[in-house]
């Protein structure tokens, strides 16, 4: 679980999250939207600790992510995070880029990480592509390798930052597939995405924030049926 409460960042004098409470319970999806500058990425990068904030408290199954206590180590175990770009290492091939992280933050021998890896990669559909270098694969493609890359650290909670938006259009369906097959695997997910129809079709919650709070919050249906606030309307129709 997720605990995150009346949450304060600021980047200097600016203000960039003001008062952000939410609960995510094991097994729920969130997906968050928002305009350009909303928050967005701050918060979620708060919850794994890659951000550190001024104001509130954050815990991570229980852990506090704030103060003299905070367990990082713990909470970047528990916690798998995807990035808008990969950030795969160029240098090594698709099947080491995945054993990495277990061998080096884990502990795992290589042959336990190996078979960890070619596990994920079966399920990310590119067993065909454990040889290759990142380079030799289409965006979508890389973008799989780093979901698988970071389910090989076995996180019982998983973060995406806007994993499609910067694919090709015929790029987007793949990655998205493999975030729903996550999503029925029971997968506790927050997304940051502006891909409607996924959140309408896994999200338990779509949050909206808008300059640094959130605005509104409510269950698919009822949320993109009758947005409560201007604003969340204003931003439906620009992106759908
Ligand atoms: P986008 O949709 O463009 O990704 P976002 O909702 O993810 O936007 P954030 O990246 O969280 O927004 O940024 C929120 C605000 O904080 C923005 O106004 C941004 O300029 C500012 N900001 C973010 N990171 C920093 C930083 N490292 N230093 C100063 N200001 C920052
Ligand atoms: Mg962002």
């Amino acid at each position: 679980a997720i605990d995150v409460r009346a949450l304060e960042k600021h980047y200097g004098s600016y203000h960039a999250l003001k008062d952000v409470s939410l609960t995510i319970a094991p097994g729920r999806r969130v997906v968050i939207c928002g305009p350009s500058g909303s928050g967005k990425s701050t918060l979620i990068r708060c919850m794994n600790g890659l951000e550190s904030f001024d104001g509130g408290e954050l815990f991570v199954n229980g852990a506090p992510v704030h103060g003299k206590s905070r367990s990082l180590d713990l909470i970047r175990r528990e916690v798998g995070m995807v990035f808008q770009h990969f950030n795969l290492f160029p240098h090594l091939s698709v099947l080491k880029n995945l054993m990495i992280a277990p061998i080096k933050v884990r502990g795992k021998s290589k042959a336990e990480a190996e078979i960890l890896a070619r596990f994920y990669l079966e399920r990310v559909k590119l067993s065909d592509h454990a040889d290759k270098l990142p380079s030799a694969i289409s965006g979508g493609q890389q973008q799989r390798v780093a979901i698988a890359r970071a389910l090989c650290m076995e996180p019982k909670i998983m973060l995406f930052d806007e994993p499609t938006s910067a694919l090709d259009p015929e790029m987007i369906m793949e990655v998205l597939d493999v975030m729903v097959q996550l999503a029925k695997d029971g997968m506790t997910m927050v997304c940051v995405t502006h891909e409607m129809g996924f959140a309408r079709s896994v999200a338990d919650e779509v949050i909206f924030m808008d300059a640094g709070r959130i605005l509104e919050r409510n269950a698919p249906d009822a949320f993109f049926q009758g947005p409560a606030h201007d604003r969340t309307r204003t931003f439906l129709q620009q992106i759908i």
